[in-house]
């Protein structure tokens, strides 16, 4: 570490948002018959669709969705009962055409996607839509990549079926298969059936997700250095007695058995009270009691790691672990890719990315999992700010999970 800040810290000082396509670097305007085609339709039931570029038909016409795969959205848009441009607006990703030659269409690269990710976030801050849909991976990384993580396209299959309640635009961002791929599929009768579905459950969402400003989780986590204080929340906590709480570790190793494996910091919520801390002095004494509490319902991310971490510091079992967020999250779906913390935040909180500047430091150099990472060159306060948000995270993740499957424990 350096002068006043962490190199993590350093990391958080965002880019300026670029507002304005860069054209003159893409260049594909330059290759096509009708160059940034407009967004179309009335948008009356505040729905956008987003696509991924003009084909050779759109490119004739000068309008996006007008070819085949077009045709396949607005038949399915009608068969709900939806007039597709009466009641939404139509665009794509990228609104000039890429191709290799004259009749060859071909998927934009990721930096055309960039490049033009402007004309859709400035389509919609002109139009405020309620819903943005989003048809396929390039949409999916457009608007996604350009919101929560520029590796957001990587696996489709992840996020379509999603209701994504985002915070900044405060808008649902649902994603769904491109029409192309259901043309691809040779109609598929069950991917048709879902696909419908997808598009069905998008117009059931008559508002925007939050009224006013959506929840700022990291307003709610109070960060304590001094390890008597935390030590008094925690016992605060303890009396308490609520029936769920959640917590999480950060450690300097994957796992406890390395010579330099140790726990850098912990943080207790039970939704009201989240409190995050340091690993010394008092706060251990009541962290121990809190984990062999009988009453209070624990729930961890990944109780694996967690109750291994408590085992090696106090040689027994936590008592009542009673959830786990990663197992809820493949028992209500087992698409590969989606059970960690941080996904399960943002499509089911809308959670901006919150460990971009943080995740480098939690992986060690060398391969291992007795390897150290670097989590110390991050700043402290940092660190207890992103470990409390872990555990406010799972227990507001954890009472949604119980309530999709009917469990109560409160
Ligand atoms: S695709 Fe977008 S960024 Fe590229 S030239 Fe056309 S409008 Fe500009």
């Amino acid at each position: 570490m350096g002068g006043f800040f962490s190199s993590a810290e350093l990391q958080l000082v965002k880019q300026p948002q670029i507002t304005v396509p860069r054209c003159g670097s893409c260049g594909l305007d330059k290759l096509c018959n009708s160059p940034k085609i407009k967004t179309i339709g009335r948008g009356k039931r505040k729905v956008l669709i987003v696509g991924e570029a003009p084909g050779k038909d759109e490119d004739n016409e000068g309008a996006p969705f007008v070819g085949i795969s077009g045709q396949y959205l607005r038949n399915a848009l009608v068969e709900i009962g939806i007039d597709p441009e009466g009641d939404c607006w139509i665009t794509n990703a990228v609104i000039c055409r890429p191709h290799t030659d004259k009749d060859k269409n071909r998927t934009p690269t990721d930096k055309e996607v960039q490049y033009c990710r402007p004309n859709l976030f400035n389509d919609i801050a002109r139009l405020q839509p309620n819903v943005v849909i989003v048809l396929g991976a390039v949409a999916v990384q457009s608007l996604i990549g350009g919101i929560w993580k520029e590796e957001a396209s990587e696996a489709i299959g992840k996020w379509v079926g999603w209701q994504i309640p985002n915070h900044k635009p405060n808008m649902w961002i649902c994603p769904s298969w491109h029409p192309s791929y259901l043309l691809r599929s040779n109609g598929d009768p069950v991917l048709a059936r879902c696909f419908k579905q997808h598009l069905e459950n998008a117009f059931t969402l008559k508002e925007k997700p939050w009224k006013e400003s959506p929840p700022d989780y990291k307003k709610k986590v109070k960060v304590v250095v001094e390890p008597e204080k935390a030590a008094e929340i925690i016992y605060e906590i303890i009396r308490k007695k609520p029936k769920l709480a959640a917590f999480d570790y950060e450690t300097t190793t994957l796992k406890p058995d390395g010579p330099k494996s140790e726990i850098d910091c912990c943080s207790i919520s039970d939704g009201e009270i989240t409190v995050a801390y340091p690993w010394y002095g008092p706060t251990i004494k009541a962290t121990e009691e809190f984990l062999f509490d009988k009453e209070i319902g624990k729930i961890a991310a990944n109780m694996k790691f967690e109750s291994r971490w408590t085992m090696k510091q106090f040689g027994k079992k936590i008592r009542n672990l009673v959830w786990d967020t990663m197992i809820a999250a493949h028992v209500l779906d087992n698409r590969s890719g989606i059970c960690g913390l941080k996904f399960q935040s943002y499509v089911l909180l809308g959670q901006p990315s919150y460990d971009d500047h943080i995740s480098p430091f939690l992986r060690s150099v060398k391969q291992g999992c007795n390897e150290v990472n670097r989590v110390k060159e991050i700043g402290l306060k940092q660190r207890l700010l992103y470990c409390g948000l872990d555990s406010l995270l799972e227990i507001t993740i954890a009472r949604i999970q119980m309530k999709k499957m009917g469990i109560s424990y409160e």
